[in-house]
């Protein structure tokens, strides 16, 4: 509950209630004393949670008759530190309406200031260097109060009652331009600089909540083009940061996007994510924005800085992080002069230490849900409550792509925000602190170790290395847990696991597996017919690859790709050297990408998948694939009948791509059949990354629930590799409460 204004509100509340008694922080949780008539109590206690500030999500502990204390009056105690430790470290939350509106305030003593916050608004999570979260605490701790802030803070009647990260002009955080060949400019001049840059097409480097964005103008050709060259980024889309304009903030994006009533809430949530949405094809900005993708992503304004910049420009800019291939976001003044210096034509700084990087939280409709892609600012650090207890606190650090950790005790697992890939030292070196920070802040010590089965990931050597008793959990069984553990299942259902390659049990490489069963007992039961990776993981960049081994393991001729792959490589796939087999789905998609020559070679992972899909126009008949099982009694889909028709060049690509999608729907169906016939399990859950798919995932979920079946899909965690932590923490819990 810290960070919200709740004991304020708490107190305000009581008294107009004519209560006495008193409210105070006890390890996390409030505590409130409450004495009165009965009706007043009642009607207390029922406002409490009707009128709660909306950033607090509070429930309910405990509440029971304590013995009379007569107070004078009601009151705000400083915190206790007894009962049970319950620590949650608060989130960044975006500018409230209040804070917004006093921006534009020109009588508003922060008028145009670029820090202001309240207690409903501001930082949190990427201030704090230490927990309880007070303002010592935080990276503003070396802004000392001017005597009008201190008079605010410590006033309870006023809305920035211990506003930690309370400031203003006089007392609080500055921003400075820097650009080669210029004098550094402070203030107002830093920001007209920053806007006179971006008008000009220059690549801005602008230091936000969690990290540096680079910025430039969305409408301006050369300028994004400029910045994909720079950053070695070819193709993969840009995410926009769109002014807020209008009576609900969102009349410009709706020039750039038609959007639904559930992607209107998701772009105005408190986290402000950014939101896939379809793009209007009279959108005011330029291809190379997304290069032939129908979805952009779009974001609004989050903090005071980007409202100023984005209503100063009056366009929507390019946003995307301002970081060195797939690091992490950089977040120190220092480091992001010195390695964006290439990429950036100047630097828009400001002086508030961020103390951990958090990037901008993704979030897509899918099945008429938002789900979220990527927890970052604002929505990490992410709390699940269990239905049960883990005895022994557990760390978990997740697996290697879009990696998250996770920390597991008592009956809570708390996940940590994306902390990107763990092929660059320094990401790494954020995997490291990010342990080390979440350790220290809810002050949990673990007693047990789980990482991913695969032995060459930098996060299991990590594991291996802690000291801590360690427990291997395979990969596609930590998906699987993932789903139960936040539905809370523990009866068996059946998992479609389907996404890029995890290692498997039987040392295939998997990414298309059904598994039956429940967290701690999962068997596979359903699969693809298993085909060769010539090349290995280059198979990933290289969509052609998948698509030539299905083609020599069916001995049809496809010259497009043999063209590609040469003699070399047929030897190498015929005496199975570096051609691992797998069964993965993200695979096939690659596969039918390069026949129907949509994608040869993808700059970005997941890229034909998304081709593919962006190419569906309209529903298509399945090609019917045979199910059929292998000695080990799995139902195996066969994908040998797609390749005549992905080959048909006398079918345009779109009606190809639709086919395909439709064909996955329908032998998932065929799959989850076959298992209910034999085991009567209804209810399917659906994990992986290929079901950010929406395409693919409404089609499977209208499937199956025409079926009578119970799907889950999950919408509190990301069904990519995000929640590999989360579901390593599930899984190990399971395995060795049926071992003791
Ligand atoms: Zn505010
Ligand atoms: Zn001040």
């Amino acid at each position: 509950m810290q960070g919200v204004g709740y004991r304020p509100y708490v107190y305000r509340l009581a008294r107009s209630f004519k209560l006495t008694g008193w409210v105070r922080n006890n390890a996390g949780a409030v505590e409130i004393h409450a004495e009165g008539d009965s009706e007043c109590l009642d009607a207390f206690a029922e406002a409490l949670f009707l009128r709660s500030p909306p950033t607090a999500r509070a429930h309910l502990l405990a509440r029971r008759v304590a013995p009379l204390e007569s107070n004078a009056a009601f009151s705000i105690l400083s915190s206790a530190a007894d009962g049970e430790r319950h620590v949650s470290v608060p989130i960044d939350l975006a500018s409230c309406a209040d804070c917004v509106a006093e921006l534009h305030d020109p009588g508003s003593r922060r008028h145009r200031y670029p820090f202001i916050n309240c207690t409903q608004c501001g930082p949190r999570y990427t201030i704090i260097r230490d927990l309880p979260y007070d303002r010592g605490n935080t990276t503003l701790s070396e802004f000392v109060l001017c005597s009008t802030c201190a008079l605010e803070y410590a006033t309870p009647e006023d809305r920035r009652f211990h506003a930690q990260p309370l400031a203003c002009a006089e007392c609080g955080p500055g921003i400075h331009w820097q650009e080669a060949g210029h004098e550094t400019v402070r203030e107002a001049c830093a920001l007209d600089a920053a806007v006179k840059a971006l008008r000009a097409g220059k690549i801005i480097a602008v230091r936000g909540v969690g990290g540096y964005h680079l910025l430039c103008d969305a409408r301006c050709e050369t300028a994004v083009l400029r910045l994909r060259h720079r950053k070695g980024r070819p193709a993969k889309p840009f995410a926009l940061m769109v002014p807020w304009a209008g009576e609900d903030g969102l009349e410009q994006v709706k020039l750039l996007a038609s959007i639904s009533q559930s992607e209107a809430v998701s772009l105005l949530d408190v986290s402000r994510p950014i939101v896939l949405l379809p793009r209007d094809s009279r959108a005011a900005i330029c291809p190379s924005v997304s290069f032939g993708l129908p979805d952009i992503g779009v974001m609004l304004p989050y903090s005071p800085l980007h409202h100023l910049l984005l209503e100063d420009f009056g366009a929507p800019v390019v946003a995307t992080s301002g970081n060195v291939r797939a690091e992490p976001v950089l977040t120190g003044i220092g480091e992001a002069q010195a390695r964006l210096a290439f990429i950036a034509d100047g630097f828009l700084h400001h002086n508030r230490p961020i103390a951990r990087p958090a990037e901008d939280p993704v979030v897509r409709i899918v099945a008429g849900v938002a789900r979220p892609l990527r927890m970052g600012r604002g929505t990490a650090p992410f709390e699940v409550e269990l239905g049960y207890r883990i005895d022994i606190p557990t760390l978990a650090v997740g697996a290697y792509q879009k990696n998250t950790i996770a920390l597991g005790c008592e009956n809570r697992v708390i996940v940590s925000p994306h902390l990107g890939d763990q092929s660059t030292p320094r990401g790494r070196a954020i995997f490291a602190q990010t342990i080390r920070d979440f350790e220290r802040l809810y002050g949990i010590l673990p007693g047990r170790v789980v990482h991913d089965a695969h032995p060459q990931f930098p996060s299991t050597r990590w594991a291996l290395e802690s000291q801590l008793p360690a427990t291997a959990i395979w990969h596609h069984h930590a998906h699987a847990s993932a789903v139960a553990g936040e539905y809370r299942i523990e009866t068996p259902m059946v998992c479609f696991t389907w996404d890029g390659v995890g290692l498997g049990p039987d040392h295939t490489l998997w990414g298309g597996e059904a598994l039956l069963g429940f967290p701690g007992n999962w068997r596979q039961v359903g699969s693809f017919l298993p085909f060769k990776l010539p090349g290995g993981e280059r198979a990933a960049r290289e969509p052609w690859r998948s698509g030539l081994s299905l083609c020599w393991q069916s001995g049809i001729p496809w010259r497009k790709g043999e063209l590609r792959g040469g003699a070399l490589l047929r030897q190498a796939f015929d005496h199975n050297l570096n051609s691992p087999m797998t069964s993965s789905v993200g695979r096939l998609f690659d596969a039918v990408a390069a026949l129907t020559e949509v994608c040869l070679e993808s700059s970005f992972e997941g890229e034909a998948a998304m081709r593919l899909e962006a190419l569906c126009k309209s529903p298509e008949e399945p090609i019917a694939m045979p199910l059929t099982r292998d000695e080990h009694a799995i139902w195996r889909s066969d994908w040998h009948p797609l390749l005549a028709s992905m080959l048909d060049g006398s079918q345009t690509q779109s009606i190809r791509a639709a086919q395909f999608h439709s064909s996955l729907a329908h032998t998932l169906l065929a799959q989850a059949l076959a298992v209910r016939n034999e085991t009567r399990v209804n209810c399917v859950g659906l994990a992986g990354g290929v079901f950010q798919n929406r395409i693919l995932t409404e089609h499977a979920l209208q499937l199956l629930t025409g079926a009578g079946f119970e799907v889950l899909i999950p919408k509190a965690l990301p069904l990519n590799d995000a929640a590999i932590s989360f579901g390593q923490i599930i899984e190990a819990r399971a395995l060795h409460a049926a071992t003791n």
